[in-house]
């Protein structure tokens, strides 16, 4: 196997594709990256009549080159085949005078989708025969419905995913807490998604848990950590430009830009890869909520999560440890991996680091940051539903938000907007910006905006409120290692 992987955090470090999926992220703490992405440089013009999983092809194979072309066609045909509700994938829909691209047509219609119905998929094909993988995942609300949809019922694999209690919307607990599937397990923590994905790191670096479990049990993580998750996001970033290509508005080498709606800094980072490898993007626009620590970063140089974490209109978003920009600082500082190691200790010691100037310069290069408040949130939704007639999501309105205080300072490239949730799937924020009266009852919410709007309601979550709940355990953070056993041993452990 090509050992092309290596840690962020200690370039001595050789891997696979298949180990580094396996895994999830590295023993030293790092995560996972490719080191030359301007080798795996795709061609073009070879894209331009393809359709969405002929991108896929082309764009794993880059990135997973011990995979078989038959495994990577396999995986592709069962991501997509079925799951998402237009052929497309991820259309973009022309709106004024900027292009939005709707990554939330997959079956629980966010943008995590499009990475979770497709790492089961590459799992699949990196087990061995005895191997048994337990997913661990935290999540802020979107990531545990698409990682328990994709893992559900698949042989070797359980996943269990933590939320913490009271930080989901009311429809993004239902969609987890009514998950059938033999192997799926959840569990509200009385924490913050911080604390949830700080732990669930603990537990995945455990190594006397690990021993504990054996060699044939490994647990693994459905987070954007995981290279097997981030990498097919490479893939819509490809795909929108050629839908501009094949509907004329641009030219084969014309230059865009993209405003992303961030929280973890995977769906951004997925963009960078995607230039790394030829698309000719000119800015990548990271917006975030009030949860600001990346502005101020790109302002000053200093990450500092130090500062009160903030419950937003857009809950998905609301983190302070933008786990995928350690490998953005990873490229950055030009794979120096006892920098980044040194930035990550101070994080993790002090709450805070600093990049030097020359690092903050070559991030700038590529990438522009704002935020969002709760009231510009509600005030864009208002706005572009009334005067273009398009609903959006909170998350995408913070999107919308930083990429207009963006095109102020006169950059006329044309403009992909990143649309990563249905509106439907934070009824209650849309309907207090567009309806002028709401209903209390969150399924009335829904069915009025949908009447007003005339938008449909995406099948999965109609059905949400009709479902038996399934999954009822609320834990304290420090009890999550110990979830984990139990539920390793219910699901891989003969029972006599
Ligand atoms: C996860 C999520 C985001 C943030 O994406 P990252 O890859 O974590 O930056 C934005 N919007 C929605 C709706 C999400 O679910």
């Amino acid at each position: 196997m090509i050992e092309n992987y290596t840690s962020t955090r200690n370039h001595n470090i050789h891997l696979s594709d298949k180990e580094a999926i396996k895994t999830g992220f590295s023993e030293d703490g790092g995560l996972f990256v490719y080191p030359d992405l301007s080798e795996l440089k795709i061609d073009l013009k070879s894209l331009v009549n393809a359709s969405y999983k002929d991108i896929a092809k082309v764009v794993l194979s880059k990135l997973l080159p011990n995979f078989s072309q038959t495994e990577i066609a396999e995986s592709v045909k069962k991501a997509y085949e079925n799951s998402f509700d237009t052929t497309k994938i991820t259309p973009l829909v022309d709106v004024d005078d900027f292009h939005v691209l709707e990554l939330f047509h997959g079956p629980t219609s966010a943008f995590k989708d499009i990475g979770l119905q497709m790492l089961p998929q590459l799992m699949k094909h990196v087990l061995s025969e005895d191997d048994k993988v337990m997913i661990l995942t935290a999540t802020s609300g979107d990531t545990g419905k698409a990682a328990l949809e994709g893992f559900k019922n698949l042989e070797k694999m359980g996943i269990i995913v933590f939320y913490p209690h009271n930080g989901v919307s009311k429809v993004q607990a239902l969609q987890m807490q009514t998950t059938n599937g033999y192997n799926t397990e959840i569990a509200a923590i009385k924490g913050n998604f911080d604390d949830a994905q700080s732990n669930v790191k603990k537990i995945l670096n455990d190594q006397k848990l690990k021993s504990e479990l054996g060699p044939q049990i490994s647990l693994s993580s459905a987070n954007s950590i995981n290279i097997g998750r981030l990498i097919p996001q490479v893939v819509y970033y490809f795909a929108s430009y050629i839908q501009l290509v094949q509907s004329g508005q641009i030219v084969l080498g014309d230059l865009v830009n993209f405003t992303v709606p961030t929280g973890n800094f995977g769906d951004v980072l997925a963009g960078f890869y995607a230039k790394q490898m030829g698309l000719p993007v000119n800015k990548f626009i990271v917006a975030s909520n009030e949860n600001n620590v990346l502005t101020k970063f790109f302002q000053t140089g200093i990450y500092n999560r130090n500062i009160p974490f903030l419950q937003t209109y857009a809950p998905s978003m609301d983190i302070q440890i933008s786990s995928n920009f350690e490998r953005l600082l990873y490229y950055k500082s030009n794979h120096d991996t006892d920098y980044v190691k040194k930035l990550m200790t101070d994080l993790d010691k002090t709450g805070e680091y600093q990049v030097s100037d020359e690092v903050l310069k070559r991030i700038q290069a590529d990438f522009y940051c704002g935020f969002s408040t709760d009231q510009e949130i509600s005030n864009s939704i208002k706005s572009v539903y009334q005067e273009d007639n398009y609903l959006m999501d909170p998350h995408t309105a913070v999107g919308y938000k930083v990429m207009r205080d963006y095109q102020k300072l006169g950059d006329k490239t044309p403009m992909i907007l990143l649309s990563t949730a249905s509106p439907y799937k934070f009824s209650r924020v849309v309907a207090d910006a567009v309806l002028d009266k709401v209903p209390d009852d969150d399924l009335e919410i829904m069915n009025k905006l949908a009447q007003v709007t005339q938008i449909p309601i995406p099948t999965n979550l109609a059905q949400v409120w009709n479902l038996p709940i399934l999954h009822t355990d609320v834990i304290a953070k420090d009890q999550m290692e110990n979830y984990v056993k139990s539920k390793v041993e219910d699901n891989f452990y003969d029972k006599n």
